[in-house]
């Protein structure tokens, strides 16, 4: 079994942990209502004929996975398709890890989320495409309300690992 780390970055507020929330325990908490605010998840899926063993944590914790060998980390970067400083600060968060790992290309996802408002919407998906083509990366608006997308881009970030893996 091939165990990866997924790390959610982006600006607070974005929904991050509601995407966790929905993928990981199919449950969304609106506002107010947060019962435990977990930040690191653990969780068996299948892809493409694949068994993964999938860690997913809010921010780089960079905890020990004990008796288990990390296999790689990708990143989902988060923004709301609601805040146009959630969308600036994916740049920022690119360069940001591009500098942690001394390395211009890692396996990434890049999330617009809160599709569900799309009345306050102040991104459009063509903007983001064209942010996501600068980096040749995917990209995904999702719902973590209506669970829109969530698995996809979850999902996507595997295969974005496995071909990273065959390359390098
Ligand atoms: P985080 O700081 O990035 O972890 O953001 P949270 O997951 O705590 O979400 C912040 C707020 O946005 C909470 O009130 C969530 O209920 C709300 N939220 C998260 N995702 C969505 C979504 O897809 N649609 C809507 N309408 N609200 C969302
Ligand atoms: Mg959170």
């Amino acid at each position: 079994m091939m165990l990866y780390r997924h790390i959610v970055v982006g600006k607070g507020g974005v929904g991050k942990s509601a995407l966790m929330t929905q993928f990981v325990q199919r449950r969304f908490f609106g506002d107010g209502y947060w019962p435990m605010e977990e930040d690191t998840y653990r969780k068996q899926v299948e892809i493409d004929d694949e068994i993964y063993l999938l860690d997913i944590v809010e921010t780089e914790c960079q905890q020990e996975i004990q008796g288990l060998d990390l296999k790689g980390e990708g990143f989902l970067i988060v923004y709301s398709i609601t805040n146009r400083e959630s969308f600036e600060q994916v740049t920022r968060e690119i360069e940001k890890i591009q500098k942690m790992k001394e390395k211009e290309d890692f396996p990434m996802v890049i999330v617009g989320n809160k599709t569900d408002l799309e009345k306050d919407r102040k991104i459009s998906q063509n903007e983001a495409m064209d942010l996501a083509k600068t980096y040749n990366c995917p990209f995904f608006e999702t719902s973590a309300k209506n669970n829109h997308n969530v698995q996809e881009a979850f999902y996507q970030l595997v295969r974005e690992l496995n071909l990273y893996n065959s390359k390098n």
